[in-house]
């Protein structure tokens, strides 16, 4: 047991220190380094360097043990890129802006609630109406509307225990950084923001209970104090009823009561086994204080205005003239992208995928907007990742390098729902039980480069050379972990694998200690969590975990169609699709077996990965990493990269893959030479 204990702890204090890359690379290190000449001309130095550096480390190793490692549970560790790819039609998933406004069926049917307890979601209802949020102004009224999911999210509030009080904090469900208090002038019940970017000495959340079921009663108030950033008991509140003013038509603080009672919607977000297959408790840790983080607002960001527009070359400014979705950005890129095509061709080459794949992509990716005051710093109706473009240049030798670049905040377009983790990680500030942990999501800011040429896939893991960082240690997960079992889930980024059609970044399926990131407890119901630097990342597929509710794709996004969903694109190039369904059993590719890597070919469609499950006991059985769970695992991607990285430029940023600073394929106005 106590050998058992530690283990676990030093899991978690690994993983802090996982995550803890992203410090530098999220906040920090892109920030500070976005189109910083000095450090441009060290990333393009390094990159000669980590080349030759490969045929001296332990690549030729890696091969070898990779094909040992894996034999004993699979017969096929090679990919086959061969196919020319003819995709024409190609679906991505609604976002969540459009899933907000579609009608919930079967219709909900809530039930009433004889208790409460931490964490639980509530619909607060009086007479036949529910407590309920204006959708711009976020004014508290009521209504008796639950017919669309945005419906249901302006009424649903979460209960945040408030430690030894016995009483609740009510965060919105749509907006989760805000919460219920009442302005002290006319008792009127508000929404105040208590967890955002903009929360002041004025901000102040009421404490709840709710006595025998039928009233609600703010039985204390808390306010928010910046010397210390922390809240604070307001000694001068005393305690008062909910009562809907009929006059005033609103819920108000009142020394008389109404008769108020508390519903479950139906609506089942709750955390699935595949999340937290331990059944592990909830964590009582302090929430980590995002003031300690560099938190900024979304105007003190780079992509926020035009700097990136002037930073870039002028050949590609017209892909990126206005941010997010828009006419004459569409047709820049699709210009670029025709001419891409047509360049490379001449050359013998080609495009991974056809046209109509990135073209998808980058219209899922700037139609994605935030819809909830869910970002510290973000602001309702941003895009998530605001610009899309794609470069056209050439290396010294001549050889074009294709690239789709992308601007993301890698954030979540809906609620993150990080209050709900069981165990997130730590602050690092000590051990676990002594950390807090992290429960806010910031704004990032990455250039990602996503490259569009075909360069094939490896034939085994180990073929793509990562191995040298920056601490010398491996840009894997094996060395990184002092571990030689190299195989599809260790030989892996020690960052990210790749960015999916919301924005955010994937993670591998394996955390720094080599076990599945999904087993701990440590992500929300959709797979997602934030590190100390506080920066959202994918680790699971909630789809896979959950079935269909409101993750990044869901089984709406199915129907019609011939192939699951576009969700994302691994760094090296490879498209990233949803899981394959029984219930869409003659989709394109059902009967085509997913390799090692997690990707197939079939029908048209050239070498791609799809979001898959398997059982932990193959897993165990392939990393040998010692876990005993019994459960399926739903792995959004697994870490090793199919697709060949060692002739991408410029690919490593560091540590990070393609981890994009001023560079010349990223098209920073000092290093691109394109002309039409
Ligand atoms: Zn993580
Ligand atoms: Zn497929």
């Amino acid at each position: 047991m106590l050998r058992g204990m530690l283990h676990y702890y030093s899991v978690f204090l690994d993983h802090q220190l996982f995550d803890g890359l992203n410090l530098n690379t999220l906040i920090r290190g892109y920030k500070m380094k976005y189109f910083d000449i000095k450090n441009t001309i060290l990333l393009i130095a390094a990159i000669p360097i980590a080349l030759i550096s490969s045929s001296c480390t332990s690549s030729d190793d890696a091969a070898t043990t990779s094909t040992t490692a894996t034999s004993t549970t699979s017969d096929d560790t090679t990919t086959t890129g061969t196919t020319t790819d003819t995709q024409s039609s190609v679906s991505t998933p609604a976002n969540f802006a459009t899933i907000l406004s579609e009608t919930i069926s079967p219709t909900l049917t809530p039930t009433i609630k004889t208790s409460v307890a931490n964490l639980d979601r509530v619909l607060i209802k009086y007479s036949s109406s529910y407590v309920h949020l204006d959708n711009s102004t976020y004014a508290v009224g009521i209504n008796s509307t639950i017919s669309t999911y945005n419906d249901v999210f302006l009424k649903t509030f979460q209960l945040i225990s408030q430690s030894s009080e016995e009483c609740y904090r009510l965060d919105s469900e749509k907006h989760s950084n805000w919460s219920l208090d009442y302005n002290t002038s006319t008792m009127r019940l508000e929404l105040n923001d208590t967890f955002g970017y903009t929360r002041d000495t004025n901000s102040s959340y009421l404490c709840f209970t709710f006595p025998s079921m039928n009233t609600m009663k703010a039985t204390k108030r808390y306010t928010f104090s910046t010397s210390n950033n922390s809240y604070s008991e307001d000694t001068s509140f005393s305690a008062k009823y909910v009562e809907y003013d009929t006059s005033n038509a609103w819920p108000e603080l009142s020394s008389s009561s109404s008769a108020i009672t508390v519903y479950d919607s139906g609506l089942d977000v709750a955390i699935p086994t595949g999340m937290n297959p331990s059944g592990a408790s909830m964590v009582t840790n302090e929430r980590v204080a995002w003031t300690s983080s560099n938190a900024d607002n979304l105007s003190d960001h780079n992509f926020y205005g035009t700097k990136l527009y002037t930073d870039t070359h002028s050949s590609y400014q017209s892909q990126i003239a206005a941010a997010g979705d828009n006419a004459s950005t569409a047709t820049a890129a699709a210009t670029m992208l025709s001419a891409i095509k047509t360049d490379l061709e001449a050359v013998g080459s080609s495009l991974r995928y056809t046209k109509a794949v990135y073209t998808a992509f980058r219209n899922a990716l700037l139609k994605t907007t935030l819809t909830g005051e869910t970002i510290v710093g973000g602001s309702v109706g941003q895009n998530t990742a605001p610009y899309v473009f794609f470069t056209n240049e050439k290396d010294d030798s001549g050889t074009m390098h294709p690239f789709m670049v992308i601007a993301s905040y890698s954030i979540q377009d809906r609620p993150n729902r990080l209050l709900d983790v069981t165990t997130p990680p730590g602050d690092g500030s000590g051990g676990y039980g002594e950390s807090s942990v992290t429960r806010d999501a910031l704004l990032g800011s990455f250039l990602y480069k996503i490259p569009l040429k075909d360069y094939g896939e490896v034939s085994t893991v180990g073929d793509n050379v990562m191995t040298t960082d920056s601490s010398g240690d491996g840009q894997n997960l094996a060395d990184d972990a002092g571990d030689a079992n190299y195989n599809v889930y260790s030989w892996a980024s020690i960052n990210t694998v790749g960015i999916a059609v919301d924005g955010v970044e994937i993670y591998p399926l394996f955390n720094n200690v080599l076990l599945a990131s999904v087993e701990k407890g440590e992500v929300t119901q959709s797979g997602i969590h934030v590190g100390q630097g506080m920066g959202l990342h994918w680790h699971g597929d909630g789809h896979a975990a959950n079935g269909n509710k409101m993750n990044i794709y869901n089984l709406r996004d199915y129907v019609g169609y011939d192939h699951p969903p576009l969700i994302g694109f691994g760094n090296d190039g490879v498209a990233l699709y949803g899981k394959y369904e029984d219930d869409y059993s003659s989709m394109d590719g059902f009967s085509t077996e997913i390799d090692d890597f997690g990707g197939h070919e079939h029908d048209g469609y050239n070498y791609h990965y799809h979001a898959h499950t398997m059982e932990s006991s193959v897993l165990n059985a392939l990393t040998g990493y010692g876990g005993s769970l019994s459960y399926t695992v739903a792995v959004l991607m697994k870490g090793a990269w199919a697709g060949l990285i060692n002739d991408i430029p410029e690919f490593w940023n560091g540590d990070k893959p393609n981890g994009g600073s001023g560079n010349k394929y990223g098209g920073h106005k000092d290093y691109a030479t394109y002309t039409p």
